[in-house]
């Protein structure tokens, strides 16, 4: 792992490096690969996190969607103090959470919540942050997804999501249908170097063989998604510091829609209710809508209105809508 900051770090990136050097030492106890990636995700996440404190943005509680093993929850909770959920549609990543929390030498977790991004288990004005990273390219469309981060939000409350791409029409044409190879061309290690590779490579097909999800959207689905929330800015292309609001300034909105990028942004909520209560009171049934679920005993959660009862498992609970539930695990397996 190197410690070196990305180019053109700010003063929060510096503060982001020193915060966490003192455990990147301490946790050189696993296998190197995994490590090196639960470290990479935790230590770009600060410096994000960092800049977000500096604004004045509030923490807790916080609600992540698409967490993978909930790296960049643990950081929020250890550096800032932060209490809240760390989700993902997928168990086995879940589970590998306490996992990752030493490795990086973090003392708390966590609540953990297998589910959906498209069914969010809890009510409406429940967090005042919710955040994203590489996640909204995997759903097809962000629309639903980002309706149920603005439904959870409380007024006020901030929607950041980091590393997702937005495709153009001039970086359609650079890559044409070339694909990044394994291991990687000389000139797609020069390109890796300049940070080129997905100007002339299509970055996300590979993984489209295996039949994942690697959608490209462009400024006007962005646009159409992020609509629900009353303030919305945007960082598309770090190398080209276009920022902007979607809508304007209408050149950097021609020149976004023209070449696309990395796209970045923070998102405020200004309807709906102030968060008021713990986030743990405030579990919502996705087969009836009712609030007051509650521990029932040490294997499940439970709905007062319909019964719907949710596994709790390994410290984890999972709330899926019951179709989804069957479909992904299937009584017997766990
Ligand atoms: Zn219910």
């Amino acid at each position: 792992m190197t410690t070196k900051s990305p180019a053109g770090q700010s003063d929060s990136a510096k503060k982001a490096e020193i915060d966490f050097r003192p455990f990147l030492g301490e946790g050189a106890l696993t296998d190197p690969v995994s490590g090196r990636m639960f470290r990479e995700r935790a230590y770009l996440a600060l410096i994000d996190f960092n800049e977000l404190a500096d604004s004045g943005i509030g923490f807790s509680p916080f609600l992540e969607i698409g967490a993978g093993s909930g790296q960049r929850s643990a950081a929020l909770m250890n550096h800032f103090g932060a209490d809240g959920v760390t989700t993902d549609i997928s168990q086995g990543a879940l589970q590998n959470e306490p996992y990752a929390r030493v490795i990086l030498g973090y003392k708390d977790g966590p609540w953990r919540i297998c589910c959906d991004a498209h069914h969010l288990p809890f009510l409406a004005n429940t967090f005042q942050f919710v955040f994203a990273y590489r996640t909204l390219h995997h759903f097809g469309n962000p629309l639903p997804a980002v309706a149920e981060c603005h439904r959870v939000l409380g007024k006020g409350g901030h929607f950041f999501f980091n590393d997702e791409p937005m495709i153009g029409p001039i970086i359609r044409f650079t890559r044409g249908k070339r694909q990044l190879s394994d291991p990687p061309s000389r000139w797609q290690r020069w390109a890796y170097r300049y940070r080129l590779e997905k100007v002339f490579w299509d970055d996300g097909a590979r993984e489209r063989t295996l039949g994942i999800v690697e959608a490209r959207y462009d400024l006007d689905l962005w646009r159409q998604s992020l609509a629900p929330f009353g303030r919305v800015e945007v960082e598309v292309s770090r190398r080209l510091k276009l920022q902007s609001n979607l809508e304007k300034p209408a050149f950097t909105v021609l020149l976004t829609r023209l070449v696309g990028g990395n796209v970045k942004g923070l998102c405020t909520k200004e309807d709906g209710e102030t968060v008021n209560g713990d986030f743990r009171e405030r579990l919502m049934c996705l087969d009836c809508g009712s609030g007051g679920i509650s521990q029932r005993s040490d294997e499940v959660f439970g709905c007062p209105k319909c019964g719907r009862e949710y596994p709790l498992q390994d410290g984890l609970i999972r709330m899926l809508p019951l179709a989804l539930e069957n479909s992904l695990y299937p009584v017997g397996n766990g």
